[in-house]
């Protein structure tokens, strides 16, 4: 792919924020963009300065949530070079999302290429304070003008970068997770598996009631009897039984196929915990939870890499794990996995990919 490089104009170029970054506030100078028609597939394949996108407001997205996603980041390594962490993974699952949403793929190899293009040349805006990350959020549009109900002709594919902020802003520390009994987030068949904006339209609503009972977080139960633990709607979930077992719902159709649940998989089987992928009763887990059988819990995905539970709450009681503290797998394997993606310690799965900071890429 021929990647064209537009300058940026005066006015383009914008001051790098450093602290406060938050979650996804802040945008670096440039972006990538694409199009797709039946005739020409993809082209006009371009990095240039990040500015607003002009659609009809008859666009089949703005109607049909015909859109796909992804979510992957670059850290800043001590040697001042940048990894990015199995960003090729996410370039598979893009190409998934998109089959299953009735979208073109993209070329896996260009769409990395084009990406570390980027990350090279806004270098300078991957944060370097502890627990900072560039956030990198490819997204497909379709941008077919028309109201009739039918896959669109006409797509744009685009990528974004962000630097974000500590997911953890007073230290590592445990979440508060409401199971949710009434509504359900995906069923098999569904578009659980795809990474589609319209599965988090339809989980809002529970999250802000989650919210307003002081809990930052929702786990959703299976959609056909309300029983099993899926996930919690931007992270896998796994549950650690007397403290060496690690245990996590397998990929069933309707849960998202997440990166760091693979990743922390490998790694803990790696660091000699037993790992299996198992439907899970949600109130055997409570039970084991007050029999202390289940000594930790914790999320995992891009964000947050790693989030220990603290407590959940089902039907208005609540079931404290760990004494609403961080436990000691939840930890290991946090520490692990971020030295890997910042570098600090030796990549022995090949995780990683080294963008040096003055532009040029290589392993
Ligand atoms: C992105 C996402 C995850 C986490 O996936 P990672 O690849 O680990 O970031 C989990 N669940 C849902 C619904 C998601 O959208």
């Amino acid at each position: 792919m021929d990647i064209k490089i537009l300058p940026l104009e005066e006015g383009e170029l914008k001051e790098i924020p450093n602290v406060n970054l938050g979650f996804g506030r802040h945008m670096t100078n440039r972006m990538f963009t694409q199009k797709y028609t039946p005739e020409r597939g993809w082209h006009e394949a371009t990095i240039g300065p990040y500015r607003p996108i002009c659609l009809d407001p008859a666009t089949v997205v703005f109607h049909y949530a015909q859109e796909i996603f992804e979510g992957t980041k670059a850290y800043r390594r001590p040697d001042g070079h940048i990894n990015i962490f199995r960003t090729w993974e996410n370039m598979k699952r893009f190409n998934a999302s998109a089959r299953r949403m009735a979208m073109p793929v993209v070329d896996e190899e260009e769409h990395l290429a084009a990406i570390i293009q980027l990350i090279s040349l806004d270098h300078e805006w991957v944060p370097s304070r502890p627990g900072t990350s560039l956030y990198i959020r490819p997204v497909m549009l379709a941008t077919e003008v028309a109201l009739g109900v039918h896959s669109s002709r006409e797509y744009l594919h685009f990528v974004i970068l962000s630097p974000v902020g500590a997911y953890f802003k007073e230290g590592f520390s445990p979440v508060s997770v409401y199971i949710e009994h009434n509504y359900r987030r995906a069923a098999k068949g569904g578009t659980g598996a795809a990474k589609t904006g319209g599965n988090y339209a339809a989980s809002l609503l529970v999250g802000e009631q989650a919210r307003a009972r002081g809990y930052s977080q929702v786990l959703w139960l299976d959609a056909a009897e309300g029983r099993y633990i899926e996930e919690v709607g931007a992270m896998n979930i796994c549950f650690v039984y007397d403290g060496k077992h690690v245990v996590t719902p397998p990929l069933t159709g309707s849960i998202l196929p997440g990166v760091t649940r693979d990743s922390v998989i490998t790694l803990a089987r790696d660091l000699g915990y037993t790992v299996s992928e198992e439907m899970i009763d949600v109130y055997q887990m409570l039970a084991d939870v007050e029999s202390g059988k289940i000594t930790e819990a914790f999320g995992c995905g891009t964000a947050a890499v790693i989030a220990p539970v603290g407590k959940f709450g089902y039907r208005d009681k609540e079931y404290p794990v760990n004494n609403f503290e961080v436990g000691p797998v939840s930890r290991h394997l946090y520490q692990e996995l971020t030295d890997i993606q910042y570098g600090r310690i030796k990549d022995r799965f090949n995780w990683t990919y080294l963008i040096e900071a003055n532009g040029a890429g290589g392993r």
